[in-house]
């Protein structure tokens, strides 16, 4: 099994060498070569880490990963992601019990385990960049604080995150930088992708992505839905479908390879905010970035999400994106009515990003759908707890970080800016 770049199907690489790169030579994304034909009603057990694992065998076969592939899904399933049942033919699968508390934890985990696996005895420590709107970021500082020979440079808009977010963003210390970029989102990942084609930067560091650029956030990703809708089939005998709050699109990508590979999913829907490039290019087939928007989802606020070249390369003609996925607009009246009903109808406190997936589903009256929980909504708290008057719980692991008080340097959004903060460390 090997990964080819959506700018050239000649370009070859293996795992090890797209998880490293993180961005193909040619400025292109990974993706794999085909899709291996693996049932998740045959992995061993019902646990995550096996499902996991069983996924994701043949993408490890033959490469020098392939050994550690039971302990890297350990190391990324380090927490329960339960498939809670909600009733009326409705499930939630909460993927936000991780460190950060949103779903950024399973692919920044993932690529944690595996790179420094592979960089346990290099010369030179490799430098991850990423580009986040909030979660990502966090999440990837949280799963390579401390781990050797791997450094990590963190940039996020500043005053586009929640101060929730802030906290877990800034304030790392040792391998883990955070720049605050006087920018938004796009700014950040225009700065980190153009970091890649920099001489002065890729000759000084050995540079590596964790952000949905690298293919290494989709393979885990892709297995909570193999091992969700197994779970659903085995409770309901019926294949669910998946709605899943989206922005950059990493995670709907994964749904569909999940559903390529064989796993039991009808339908995937993309819950998206009023950022529009996506429902447009569905309604007209034209794709049209658009500057970002600002919205209550934050972490969804992207106008040109990059996994749209991953989408158009598996299914180049508008026609085929069509048959594999729709998507749906939700505006933030619409974000602020769910989450006050969700305590009434779904007996749930959804976060605002959520609360897009559960929009949708009370626009479709067919039943069987699974909705993509992909934050806590205590990490959302001064969206959240105005509108339901009650003050949400706060897991654990973001207590510890709200102690904390470390602003980040800001830098203006220039490649110069950015260079010089990153050579800097
Ligand atoms: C990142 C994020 C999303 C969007 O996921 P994509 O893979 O970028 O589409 C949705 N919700 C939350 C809470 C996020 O952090």
């Amino acid at each position: 099994m090997h990964f080819v770049s959506t700018r050239n199907a000649d370009h070859r690489a293996t795992l090890s060498e797209t998880l490293t790169r993180g961005l193909a030579p040619d400025g292109g994304l990974y993706v794999p070569a085909s899709f291996p034909a693996v049932d998740p009603m045959e992995a061993p057990s019902d646990a995550i880490t096996d499902i996991a694992a069983h996924m994701l065998a043949p993408y490890f076969e033959g490469d020098p990963l392939a050994p550690m592939l039971d302990a890297i899904c350990a190391d990324t399933f380090s927490f329960p992601v339960p498939l809670r049942d909600l009733g009326r033919d409705t499930a939630v699968l909460e993927l936000f019990h991780g460190p950060t508390a949103a779903f950024k934890d399973v692919g920044a985990r993932f690529l944690a385990s595996a790179l420094s696996h592979l960089n346990k005895d290099a010369a030179q420590p490799i430098t991850i960049l990423v580009a986040t709107s909030g979660d990502t970021g966090a999440a990837v500082a949280a799963a390579f604080h401390e781990k050797p020979n791997v450094e990590v440079v963190v940039c996020y808009p500043k005053g586009r995150v929640s101060a929730r977010q802030e906290k877990q963003l800034t304030g790392w210390d040792q391998n883990v930088r955070t720049l605050a970029v006087n920018g938004d989102f796009d700014d950040c990942q225009r700065l980190v992708k153009g970091a890649f084609q920099d001489e002065a930067l890729s000759t000084e560091k050995r540079l590596s992505s964790a952000n949905s650029i690298n293919v290494g956030r989709l393979l885990p990703q892709l297995t909570y839905y193999a091992a969700a809708s197994r779970w659903y089939v085995r409770e309901h005998n019926v294949s669910p479908g998946f709605i899943v709050p989206s922005g950059n699109l990493g995670n709907a990508v994964a749904a569909l390879y999940a559903r390529a590979m064989g796993s039991p999913m009808r339908p995937v829907v993309m819950a998206t905010n009023e950022n529009r490039p996506v429902v447009d290019f569905l309604a007209t087939g034209s794709w049209e970035p658009k500057p970002t928007q600002e919205t209550l989802a934050t972490a969804m606020d992207v106008g040109d999400p990059s996994n749209m070249e991953r989408l158009r390369h598996h299914w180049p003609t508008i026609e085929g994106v069509r048959g594999q996925v729709e998507a749906e607009r939700i505006a933030d009246d619409e974000i602020e009515r769910q989450i006050q009903r969700g305590l009434d109808v779904w007996d749930t406190v959804w976060d605002p990003h959520t609360a897009t997936a559960a929009a949708v589903r009370e626009q479709c009256d067919t039943p069987h759908w699974v909705l993509v929980a992909t934050a806590h909504p205590a990490k959302f708290d001064t969206v959240v707890e105005p509108l339901i008057g009650e003050t949400v719980p706060v897991p654990e692991a973001l207590q510890a970080v709200m102690q904390r008080s470390t602003p980040a340097p800001l830098i203006e959004p220039t490649m110069d800016a950015f260079r010089e903060a990153v050579l800097a460390g």
